[in-house]
């Protein structure tokens, strides 16, 4: 087992990964920019590095900076939480070659699913149902027209190298298709410097289900059931919650087992989640994130398992702590995402904490870097905590996030609590009825 391990990410998920290593009797060390001096995670690491200023690219995405800090603190292993350097197979390449061990898959996993038209074309070879769409890449109008006239309208052109919802554009019909293309093309070429494109049938009213995958990377896995991600904004989500609110037993079981297999197959290492879009029963592949998810911790309560802890366990080598059967669902989880922003608008503000005391008792987790008299800088992520509830059942999780909204207090800057108080005066959500536009069209309708 490892002695050290350094975390290199920031806010919430660095506390996460924290607590998991202390749990383990394993030193952390933490790294921050200058403008994260006064971060929570750097208090609350048994060692800190400073590793450049404020902008992440010159910080947080700082290979070298970060292999130093592992040089010099005598760091074994590097979590890479979720977001920035968690899903770069190249950074993963350059530890191996310094003798550090990366928790998570190994490099070529994270290359084939981070590009999207390979990784569709892996997960359709191994079994798992894809969305109706191009075989690879599609590259002028022309071939774009054909492919659609195949499947149908609307379609969807999609990026091969996204990822947070950006480069994505939608073609109601014929006429849109071309300004969709150029569109999806340019955005796709400004975020991620790779214009290439693919595309999908646009499904009408699907749900977004993601399965947890684990694999030990000696070729066992398991799964840990689905999460419906479904409110979502801007391609964004919002709330997540487990067990999904429509799926069943059965679908859970069939769909659970052919991811597992999947990635049991290809000798996948650690955790990884398979997402999927569901429309009358059917599940379709979009993609798969090979990390650490924002929600993992609605899977960690139904499930009553750590996923840090056994990222680590695999990572050095271990057995993970669970066999298939070893798995199974108690009661219902819910978690919402506390950002910086003002609602309806949703745009970023940081500032001051002028008062802050997060909401406790049975069955609440707060995973937040958040305290008293915190500046929150302006050049990170606006996620500033994730509250996360667990009850016997649907019903009870709901009460219990009413309840826990209330205690929260976060003063002195705006947050997006008022648009979860809101949601859980709606029908529909108490139902567990909605699809994935179903936010942006209950926004509209409120705020115009
Ligand atoms: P990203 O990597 O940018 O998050 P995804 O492929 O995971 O992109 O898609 C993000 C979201 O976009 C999905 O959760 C869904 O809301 C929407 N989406 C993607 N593909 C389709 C599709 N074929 N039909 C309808 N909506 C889609």
């Amino acid at each position: 087992m490892f002695d050290k391990i350094l975390i290199a990410n920031r806010g919430e998920i660095a506390l996460r990964v924290i607590r998991a290593c202390r749990e383990m009797g394993i030193q952390s060390v933490a790294v921050h920019s200058t403008a994260d001096a006064d971060a929570m995670h750097v208090r609350m690491a048994d060692e800190s590095v400073c590793i450049g200023p404020a902008p992440s690219s010159a910080s947080y995405l700082s290979m070298p900076a970060i292999i130093s800090a592992c040089e010099i603190t005598g760091a074994q292993a590097i979590h890479p939480g979720y977001g920035f350097l968690s899903e770069n197979a190249a950074f993963v390449q350059m530890l191996e070659d310094h003798g550090i061990t990366f928790i998570g898959p190994r490099a070529e996993h994270i290359r084939i699913m981070g590009d999207k038209i390979t990784a569709k074309d892996t997960m359709k070879n191994l079994g798992v149902p894809c969305v109706p769409g191009s075989d690879g890449g599609v590259d002028d109008v022309d071939q774009a027209r054909s492919v659609a006239a195949r499947i149908g309208y609307p379609v969807i052109i999609k990026a091969t190298a996204g990822g947070g919802g950006r480069g994505m554009k939608v073609a109601q019909d014929a006429k849109g298709l071309e300004v969709a293309f150029r569109t999806a093309r340019a955005e796709a070429k400004a975020a991620f410097g790779n214009a290439d494109v693919y595309m999908e049938k646009y499904l009408q009213r699907p749900r977004h289900i993601e399965i947890q995958v684990f694999g030990d990377g000696k070729g066992r896995a398991v799964h840990l059931g689905e999460r419906d991600c479904s409110l979502q904004r801007r391609h964004q989500k919002v709330l997540e919650e487990a067990p999904g609110p429509v799926i069943t037993t059965e679908e859970r079981a069939h769909i659970g087992k052919v991811c597992a297999d999947a990635v049991a197959r290809i000798g996948y290492a650690g955790a990884g989640t398979i997402e999927f879009l569901y429309e009358d029963g059917a599940f379709y592949f979009i993609e798969m994130n090979t990390r650490l998810q924002v929600e993992h911790p609605v899977t960690e309560a139904i499930f009553g398992v750590d996923l840090v802890r056994q990222q680590i366990l695999v990572a050095a080598g271990a057995d993970m702590e669970f066999r298939q059967e070893d798995l199974s669902i108690r009661g219902h989880s819910i978690e919402v995402r506390i950002n910086a922003e003002k609602v309806p608008g949703f745009s970023p503000c940081p500032g001051r904490i002028t008062q802050y005391h997060a909401p406790g008792g049975l069955g609440v987790r707060m995973d937040s870097a958040l305290y008293d008299g915190y500046s929150i800088p302006p050049y990170y992520d606006s996620l500033i905590g994730k509250l996360i509830v667990h009850g016997r059942d649907r019903a009870e999780a709901l009460a219990r996030l009413d309840r826990a909204l209330g205690e929260l207090i976060v003063d002195g800057i705006d947050t997006t609590v008022p648009l979860f108080t809101a949601l859980l005066q709606e029908p529909d959500i108490l139902a567990g009825n909605y699809s994935i536009h179903w936010l942006e069209r209950w926004l509209d309708q409120k705020f115009g």
